[in-house]
């Protein structure tokens, strides 16, 4: 196979890599034994060193291990970015566990879903989040409830102003009682307990992670990710960014550590290359201005809906954001006007990527320093990995600059789908992953996303995927027939519209139908926008055609 790529490669970033024989809780082990005393976590106004990573990581797994944890049990994790998310995650792993990322935004019925589908028997989550996850407990297979606070990372004036603060934005305080079946975060950590479990792991073999993505299909599943893939793709990032040295960098950790996107290229790159990072639980502009120009990070990975956000702040211009060095852009396409102006505001390199869940996830992007940058081009494949289009017509692979799907090979890929062996057999193929988005090559190598070929819409940086969203549409009492659709939006990228039938005689408003969703839906799927139609245009079949209707949204434009 042809690779024209490689030879726009720099010197510095190798073909091909070598990847050793490790599990990722061996990469903290070596960062906290060279660089223990350094920086590894800044969380609003506290600090913790690797060494405390790493000591509290192991107590927390031989905590795991005393309640009965065996090797590949699944336990979920649903925080935000705080350090108990990257204690837990380490945790987890160095007890031989299978991490389950849970976004905290999913609703009762969400979390009910993804705990049942993926078997977990201990889940770690809020103080804040514990009514929800208390309720999906009695209907999961969960067992144990690991609870924290995020004052338990708070300096100690913070601390004392913490139930303030609280009792100001959210009216009910939750207090959790240690009980046989619920355990405090706290006061596992009092234990100290630094021995090493003896748990044997398989890099290659071994399932790290069970990641959830509506994949090409829609079917929420959880994408199968061992140690290997996540190692390879945040060495392959490693490498790419050959001017950071270990232990030289900080990074800004906003992007969220439940998503693969945070946790390969903030969290565990972190963990790997001893760079600091600075945790933040949600993004908002303001505070990431402010931070940037006090705490001086180097590097900042994100979506493009936030760099959109920072350069429509109206304050901009009186920050200080010099010590930004380089920033990846996933997720979505990066339009190349904010490109230009970030850089322009930082003095950074903003470069896009390309990537999905089930490649861990990065497999394409441009060349931050030397090598050329195509601006509208998502860039190149990254080291080790291989990338092709495949005719939607012919299914043969396609000729240069020629569309079809993009489809990639390399150790970052997933192993499968967790409990899904059709679904896997639908997009892996010989090694190859079909990613299900439409693009295509030039003559140079350079790779570019056109189209999705799967309907999932990105909001804000989150995926929301339709089908899901039209059957809790179907569900209220006078929809006939529904279909949601992404339009563009300014801020957020992409919004959800949906178009609705109402059954006949039935009257309903937007309002009504709103106040349906919001109770079922986490609230970043819900519709914003709302059509009433007579009738929508379908196949002879009867299937509602959703491509007329994004077309005709695209003539509106
Ligand atoms: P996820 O599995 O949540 O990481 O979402 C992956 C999807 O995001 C890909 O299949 C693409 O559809 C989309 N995506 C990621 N990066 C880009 C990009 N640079 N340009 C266009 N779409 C992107």
């Amino acid at each position: 196979m042809e690779k024209p790529w490689l030879a726009h490669y720099p010197p510095e970033i190798p073909h091909r890599l070598d990847y050793p024989n490790k599990t990722l809780p061996d990469y903290l082990r070596e960062t906290a034994a060279e660089f223990g005393e350094n920086d590894a976590i800044y969380f609003l106004g506290k600090t913790l060193t690797f060494r405390e990573v790493y000591e509290q990581a192991l107590t927390l797994a031989n905590y795991l291990k005393q309640i009965g944890l065996q090797k590949g049990d699944r336990v979920s994790i649903m925080l935000p970015n705080c350090p108990q998310a990257v204690i837990s995650y380490y945790g987890v792993l160095f007890a031989g566990g299978i991490v389950v990322q849970t976004n905290p935004l999913y609703t009762e019925h969400e979390l009910e879903y993804q705990l049942n589908d993926s078997g977990a028997t201990v889940l770690i989550t809020l103080d804040m989040l514990y009514p929800k996850a208390a309720k999906a407990k009695v209907k999961s297979n969960v067992k144990h409830l690991i609870i924290t606070s995020m004052k338990d990372y708070l300096p100690t004036v913070k601390k004392w102003l913490y139930p303030l603060v609280q009792r100001k934005q959210q009216p009910v305080i939750v207090k959790v009682k240690e009980q046989s079946d619920q355990h405090l975060f706290s006061k596992i950590m009092l234990q100290r307990n630094t021995a090493e479990p003896n748990v044997e792991i398989d890099p290659v073999e071994d399932v790290a992670l069970l990641q959830y993505t509506g994949g090409t299909t829609g079917v929420p599943k959880a994408a199968m990710l061992t140690h290997r893939n996540l190692i390879a793709n945040t060495l392959m990032c490693v490498h790419w960014m050959y001017r950071c040295d270990k232990a030289t960098e900080s990074i800004l950790g906003i992007l969220p550590f439940f998503h693969v996107y945070g946790m390969t290229t903030v969290m565990n790159l972190a963990i790997m290359q001893a760079y600091k990072m600075i945790l933040l639980p949600k993004f908002d502009a303001e505070t990431t201005l402010k931070t940037i120009e006090k705490l001086r990070p180097t590097m900042f990975p994100g979506a493009p809906t936030m760099y959109i956000a920072l350069l429509n702040h109206p304050d901009l211009a009186r920050y200080d954001l010099s010590s930004i060095k380089v920033c990846i852009s996933g997720s979505a396409p990066l339009p190349v006007e904010v490109q230009e102006k970030f850089e322009k505001a930082t003095g950074g390199k903003l470069i896009e990527g390309y990537g999905l869940t089930e490649a861990s996830p990065v497999t394409h992007s441009n060349f931050v320093w030397d090598g050329e940058r195509i601006k509208g081009s998502i860039g190149v494949p990254w080291p080790d990995t291989e990338a092709k289009i495949i005719s939607l017509e012919t299914g043969e692979e396609a000729k240069v600059n020629e569309i079809g799907e993009l489809v990639v090979r390399g150790p970052q890929v997933m192993k499968g789908y967790w409990n899904q062996p059709h679904e896997t057999e639908s997009v892996l193929r010989d090694g190859w992953l079909y990613t299900g988005d439409v693009g295509y090559m030039d003559e140079r190598g350079y790779f570019y996303i056109v189209d999705r070929k799967k309907d999932m819409i990105i909001a804000s940086g989150y995926n929301i995927y339709p089908r899901e969203v039209e059957e809790v549409l179907y569900q209220h009492p006078k929809v006939q027939e529904a279909v949601v659709i992404g339009v563009p939006h300014e801020y957020r990228g992409e919004t959800v519209k949906a178009f609705v039938v109402l059954k006949q005689g039935e009257q309903c408003t937007e309002e009504e139908l709103d106040q349906f969703m919001r109770s079922r839906l986490a609230a970043y799927k819900v519709p914003r926008i709302y059509e009433f139609r007579p009738a929508l245009p379908k196949t002879a079949v009867g299937k509602i055609l959703r491509r007329t209707l994004l077309e005709q949204e695209r003539k509106k434009e």
